[in-house]
């Protein structure tokens, strides 16, 4: 273990996100971890320097948050970033120029944003495949890519792909793996046990779980990956703030129970829409006919909590769905214990044309949706009266409209 707070390895998720740091002030016996906002630390003596000389390169407060999350995910350890795109903006510094990335098609926006730009300014290579398609992947793979970019489940489709599959194929050929957590969190799924070399995490969503933070991270299976992306998240100045670290690490402390909690509503959510009359298909890998089904259950150990559904009907009925609904909040972003819906053809993904939306899957008519831990009578009924305000619902008998609840 790299540092000496991290006296004790803890084996189970709950313990280590409960445990992590707790009475390790060794001055005062604080219970909670203190936060520690000083910028600089002073030399013990002449060129003696203490464990942290400057919070950009080191600072206790986030050096647990880091640790913790390491443990999490079965890792060396961790670098807590200002945000989830400065942990990917880290993690791509390992590239020379010229060498080349391997990405989902459907990655995360700011991540497509990011590596297209990187691309467009000469400064690397790179590939955007549908990582489901072998042949594809595997012709992607013959042009020695030096990382590979995995994310599952997707955005906002919920694809799945085979962490464990990809990873050893991408070794293969001599390219690092790196996994973009985010959706699942280590409750759902632990790519480094699975293969990858790297896992990231926008802390943002269910890691801090309270829509309080932007924050991210990154956490590497082996020392030197981790050394070298310390040194470059130094370099760039993109670790995160003491502030957000104390904050992050006290919504870690629950990660475990509010995991289950979203887990159980969105499979009763899931439940009550897949029987509704006025939703045309819902998007969910614990469905059986979820085309990653199989893969979700293999590597995954719970199915999560993001839901996408297409509303029988146009945009207009949409507005009327959303209209309709006084308990989730229309807005993007996800993972906080707060539900909210968000339309991605003209939210999260109203950056990419029409014409890409198509080829994505994402149609005028779908939803988007982070299920909250709220009470899941209210989710639903809050639904129902959304379902109520669409202008075809005159139509449809009261008794199949209500079927579903
Ligand atoms: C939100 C998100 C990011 C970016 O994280 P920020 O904290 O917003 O910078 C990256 N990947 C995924 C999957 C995300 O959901």
């Amino acid at each position: 273990m790299p540092t000496s707070n991290r006296t004790q390895h803890r084996a189970t998720i709950e313990t280590i996100a409960v445990r992590a740091g707790i009475e390790s002030d060794s001055q005062h016996g604080a219970i909670t971890p203190p936060l520690y906002l000083s910028s600089n630390y002073s030399f013990a003596g002449f060129d003696d320097k203490r464990e942290f000389d400057y919070s950009r390169s080191g600072n206790p407060t986030r050096q647990l948050l880091g640790q913790a999350l390491a443990d999490l995910e079965g890792g060396y350890d961790g670098i807590v970033t200002s945000s989830g795109m400065s942990a990917i903006f880290a993690v791509i510094q390992l590239l020379k120029g010229g060498e080349r990335i391997l990405a989902p098609h459907d990655c995360y926006g700011g991540t497509f944003r990011l590596f297209k730009s990187y691309a467009e300014k000469g400064l690397i290579s790179l590939d955007f495949v549908d990582q489901t398609d072998e042949v594809a992947l595997t012709a992607a793979l013959q042009k020695k890519p030096k990382l590979v970019w995995i994310e599952t489940p997707s955005n906002p489709l919920l694809r799945v792909v085979d962490i464990e599959k990809i990873s050893k194929q991408a070794k293969e050929h001599g390219a690092l793996v790196a996994v973009d957590n985010t959706f699942l969190s280590p409750v759902f799924q632990k790519p480094l046990l699975l293969g990858a070399d790297i896992v990231v995490h926008s802390t943002t969503k269910y890691i801090n779980g309270h829509s309080d933070v932007v924050g991210g991270a990154v956490i590497a299976k082996d020392q030197q990956v981790f050394e070298d992306i310390k040194w470059w998240a130094n370099c760039t100045g993109v670790t995160g703030a003491a502030f957000d670290s104390f904050l992050t690490l006290r919504g870690l402390r629950t990660l475990d129970v509010r995991i289950q909690r979203h887990a159980k509503n969105a499979n009763k959510l899931v439940d009550y829409l897949v029987s509704h009359p006025q939703v045309e298909h819902v998007y969910f890998p614990g469905l059986v006919g979820h085309p990653g089904h199989e893969i979700a259950k293999k590597q995954q150990s719970g199915f999560g909590s993001m839901i996408s559904f297409k509303i029988n009907g146009d945009v207009e009925a949409v507005k009327a769905f959303l209209t309709g609904l006084n308990v989730f909040s229309l807005a993007e972003s996800l993972g906080g214990v707060e539900s909210l819906i968000c339309h991605p053809a003209t939210m999260t993904h109203a950056a990419v044309s029409i014409e890409e939306q198509a080829i994505a899957g994402i149609t005028q008519n779908l939803l988007r949706v982070s299920v909250g831990i709220e009470n899941i009578d209210d989710l639903i009924e809050d639904f129902e009266s959304g379902f109520n305000a669409l202008p075809s619902n005159e139509s449809i008998p009261i008794s199949a409209a209500v079927a579903g609840c």
